[in-house]
């Protein structure tokens, strides 16, 4: 077994602190690389507080991982040692059902392995994530990252950018689109400039009027103050979709009423708890409430290329690991600029 730096949760009320594991050796398919940057998403709050349940401790979270490549198995042949890495979410998933055969090992039916959090595929051993040095994947699971792009700004693509690329490549957003994005944090921000790439008017919904420059600056077209009902009225009935990246319970039925007909409500937020819509905000106008969850490993490949032709990154904060927690409780505030990325040499 290979020893391991790293931080973690021992429970969900106590601080993060310093933690030593183990990671597995490296296998034919394996590769080992050392982390050198890791995003804080707001999954990883939500998971340490075991606010959805379930949460496996003790926890060290991290999903946003990029670094640089130490070792790999005796059959690698997509990775060797020197090369830029990435792993986002998910580790491992089972490889033959018909979800992970098109691709979407996220919906894997018989459970994908999450980067921590979770279990690997014998269902036993525990995952842990990239608030750590280094890290052993199945080289399926690793993603090739462009030398072009500055790689702390790179790390949050892997878990805020996949989630919001999904979405907007599967309802085929573009040229001609009105879309709204509401909360502009960590997921917002990266959908925002998806968006704005893709071609589509982008307009910010926001709670925070000091927001409004950089929203712009990201590439949105409009900004509305949710707060101020003028604002938000002048809106009613003008997006094709919304894409709502808002981590705390809100109200889904007032953003119901800014889509035009057949407009789609697109979660990806995930609050902890569930809020009730009204029949009849859907009825009227044949709208849709959906989902998406991060994306698959060949779309994750496909937006890491897509962004190092376009010259997308993420706008961060870069942290030593030890202000982390200061980190945690600024997010939950909203003052997020836009994502915070650990730089792990403060390890
Ligand atoms: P974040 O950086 O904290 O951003 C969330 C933003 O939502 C805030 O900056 C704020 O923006 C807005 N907001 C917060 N509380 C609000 C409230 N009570 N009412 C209205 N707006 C509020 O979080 P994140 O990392 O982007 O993650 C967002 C959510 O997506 C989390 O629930 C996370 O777990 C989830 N997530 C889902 C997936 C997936 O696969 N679907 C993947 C990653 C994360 P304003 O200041 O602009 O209002
Ligand atoms: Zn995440
Ligand atoms: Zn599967």
């Amino acid at each position: 077994m290979i020893d391991v730096k790293g931080y973690a949760v021992q429970d969900p009320h106590s601080p993060l602190a310093p933690f030593q594991f183990e990671r597995r050796e490296v296998g034919p398919h394996d590769v080992q690389f050392d982390i050198l940057y890791c995003g804080v998403c707001h999954s990883d709050l939500h998971q340490i507080r075991d606010e959805w349940g379930g949460s496996i401790f003790p926890m060290v979270p991290g999903h946003e991982i990029v670094g640089r490549v130490t070792a790999v198995g005796d059959h690698v042949n997509k990775f060797k040692v020197g090369d830029l890495a990435g792993v986002g979410c998910l580790v491992d998933s089972c490889r033959h059902c018909a979800n992970c055969e098109d691709g979407l090992e996220q919906y894997c039916f018989n459970g994908a392995s999450q980067t921590y959090n979770g279990r690997e595929q014998d269902k036993k051993t525990p995952t842990y994530g990239g608030y750590s040095n280094l890290i052993v994947v199945h080289e399926d699971f690793v993603l090739h990252v462009s030398d072009k792009l500055d790689l702390a700004a790179v790390a949050p693509l892997l878990c805020a950018g996949i989630t919001t690329y999904s979405p907007l490549r599967h309802w085929k957003v573009g040229a001609g689109h009105k879309v709204a994005v509401l909360g502009l944090g960590g997921l917002g921000h990266m959908a925002v400039k998806f968006a704005a790439a893709f071609g589509a008017e982008v307009t910010m919904l926001s709670t925070s009027p000091s927001k409004e420059e950089d929203a712009k600056r990201l590439g949105a077209h409009k900004f509305v103050l949710t707060s101020d009902p003028e604002q938000v009225k002048a809106v009613t009935g003008y997006f094709d979709f919304t894409i709502d990246t808002v981590s705390a319970p809100h109200d889904y039925n007032m953003y119901l009423g800014l889509l035009k007909t057949n407009g789609v409500h697109i979660c990806v937020g995930a609050p902890p708890t569930p809020t009730e819509v009204l029949g009849f905000n859907l009825i009227g106008g044949r709208k849709s409430i959906a989902g998406s969850m991060i994306g698959g490993l060949p779309e994750t490949q496909e937006m890491l290329d897509f962004c190092a032709e376009h010259n997308i990154v993420s706008d961060i904060e870069l942290i030593p690991m030890q202000d982390v927690e200061t980190a945690y409780e600024r997010m939950l505030k909203g003052d997020v600029r836009y994502r915070f990325v650990i730089d792990m040499s403060t390890l």
